[in-house]
């Protein structure tokens, strides 16, 4: 099953649990618009290449359309889709006033020059028009895009509409209208809720052990969180493969090790033992963290899952059949749309920011990032009350908050 129809099928048990008229099912099963554009870019050669684009916008009942841009060669607009469903449901989960949106180019691009990219990042803004904008439809940073990429979208849409619209967009560099804390965001945002998580299995984050798949923006942030947090982080790896120590890694010599020179993998990092990019997954540990790509954890592979804990920082990580696998064996699964809500909550304080023009201190956007999540964490437990399916509830919760708003707005 692909993730598109994974979602539907979420979707119409959830309406049909929550006896929804049929109409809230009809309003959120497709996108309320689904654009597909070409971007023409001028090759170095002099030739012209036109990317395929995308952007899907779901349902804005609670306010502008908000989900990141990627570029990666095999974008699909079905995966786009799907997506951008999570991004609806997650935005009412933490309870920000934004709906669902994302996008995305098929690009590869570590094939293309920084000029060839920086077309790109202007095209996409060209080719979608009026569809975007700082109350229509707020764009971020996703796969393989970054503040530099949104620094250039940023300047696009002012230079179309003649002046500056900070809150066009987020995850821009702090220079121009960024907010503090956002990079680290969605990794602080996953150890706040690991760590509550923890505790309502009764163990003491002090000396718990986690295990991270991933070593990009999400995975090196939340193990840095959870390490200040008397985590003991025992294994991470990225695309290449991976290091564990069962005494704890370093964390912070570790990310300036990669840091300090170009292309390097965790393959190759001289501490401790080197294990596969999977392994993190499979470690015998309190929780165990995939925050790299979608689909990790199969039905092929998680009778492999030992820890009782699983907290999802990427985006369906899990696919549903390995999910129902998981609960079965009696294991907690933190959901991505609850997990990893911290990126766009800190979006969100970033557009609150720039059309205040009024920016606030790092320790004000985590005190408030750790409530938001908190609260959500809360919420979500509420809803579940009892029931393991921590998944079910976060779409349960988020699709009453849609009703009700939808009810508000006199749409059904
Ligand atoms: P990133 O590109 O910065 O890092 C991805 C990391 O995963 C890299 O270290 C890469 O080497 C590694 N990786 C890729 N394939 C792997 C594999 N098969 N095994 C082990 N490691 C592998 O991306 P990111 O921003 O950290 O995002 C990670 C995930 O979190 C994605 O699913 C993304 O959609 C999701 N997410 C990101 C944000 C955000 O704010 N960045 C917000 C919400 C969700």
């Amino acid at each position: 099953m692909s993730l598109w129809t994974e979602t539907q099928d979420l979707l119409r048990d959830v309406t049909a649990e929550l006896a929804c008229p049929p109409s809230v099912f009809s309003l959120l099963r497709e996108p309320r618009r689904v654009i597909t554009a070409q971007i023409p870019v001028r090759r170095g050669s002099g030739q012209i290449e036109c990317f395929t684009a995308y952007r899907s916008q779901h349902c804005d009942v609670a306010g502008p359309y908000k989900g990141g841009i990627r570029f990666h060669p095999k974008v699909t607009l079905e995966e786009i889709k799907a997506l951008s469903v999570e991004m609806t449901i997650k935005c009412r989960v933490v309870n920000i006033p934004f709906g669902g949106a994302k996008g995305g180019v098929q690009v590869d691009p570590t094939a293309l020059d920084p000029q060839e990219l920086e077309q790109v990042a202007r095209g996409y803004v060209d080719v979608m028009g009026d569809n975007l904008g700082p109350d229509r439809d707020i764009p971020a940073p996703d796969v393989f895009t970054n503040a530099r990429t949104m620094a250039w979208m940023f300047d696009q849409f002012s230079r179309r509409h003649g002046r500056n619209h900070f809150s066009f967009i987020t995850g821009k560099p702090a220079r121009i209208g960024g907010s503090r804390g956002r990079e680290e965001a969605t990794g602080y945002g996953v150890a706040v809720v690991a760590i509550k998580a923890l505790g309502l299995r009764h163990i003491d984050p002090h000396g718990a052990r986690a295990a991270i798949q991933g070593f990009g923006n999400v995975g090196a942030n939340a193990a840095l969180a959870l390490q200040r947090a008397g985590v003991r982080v025992i294994a991470l790896s990225d695309v290449r493969g991976g290091v564990y120590d069962p005494a704890g890694l370093p964390v912070e010599q570790l990310i300036q090790w990669e840091a300090a020179g170009t292309g390097r993998t965790l393959a190759e990092a001289p501490f401790g033992q080197h294990i596969d990019p999977l392994d993190p997954l499979f470690l015998d540990a309190e929780v165990v963290i995939p925050a790299a790509m979608q689909m990790q954890i199969t039905k092929d592979n998680v009778g492999r899952v030992r820890a009782p804990l699983v907290v999802e920082a990427a985006n369906a990580p899990t696919t549903h059949e390995a999910h129902r696998r998981l609960l079965s064996a009696g294991k907690m699964v933190v959901p991505d749309v609850l997990a990893n809500a911290g990126g766009v909550t800190v979006s969100y304080f970033e557009w609150v920011q720039d059309l205040d023009s009024y920016f606030w201190d790092l320790e004000e956007v985590r005190t408030r990032l750790t409530t938001f999540m908190t609260r959500a964490f809360e919420d979500v437990l509420a809803e579940a009350a009892g029931d393991a399916d921590l998944r079910r509830a976060a779409y349960r919760l988020a699709i009453r908050r849609l009703w009700e708003a939808m009810g508000d707005r006199g749409w059904v």
